[in-house]
């Protein structure tokens, strides 16, 4: 991961994150598309292989939409008493394109943070 000799200026893991770029040099694209992780920087030929967020960024996602478009929901019921067609035309895309958002930014989060501080499986050490 962090075995070459090349060095780099540290780069915020929190701003390159959220913008989908590199880890190490902050200017080559982390996706290849939407959702996929490159196999590698473009610009600084950073190998992406590390690059393992698991569920990290859905459980966020589903813990922050949850709250906010639920919290949002009930306050609209409570308050206004829409009809049930206005929730349903409000909140789903809503909740839909969020979700979406949030993903993709806090996979790169996720994986900047995950390459800033060197995390990996655990291994036994036999030597
Ligand atoms: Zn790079």
């Amino acid at each position: 991961m962090n075995d070459d000799k090349a060095l780099y200026p540290p780069v915020d893991p929190i701003t390159t994150g959220i913008r989908g770029l590199c880890p190490r040099c902050g200017q080559g694209h982390l996706f290849d598309g939407f959702l996929k992780v490159r196999p590698a920087c473009e610009s600084c030929e950073l190998d992406y292989r590390f690059a393992d967020s698991g569920d990290g960024p859905v459980v966020f996602v589903i813990l922050i939409v949850g709250f906010v478009v639920l919290g949002a929901a009930l306050w609209m019921e409570v308050s206004l008493n829409p009809p049930l067609w206005l929730h349903f035309l409000l909140w789903i895309p809503l909740a839909t394109a969020f979700s979406l958002a949030l993903t993709r930014m806090l996979k790169g989060l996720l994986i900047n943070l995950q390459y800033r501080n060197s995390a990996r499986s655990g291994e036994i050490d036999r030597g």
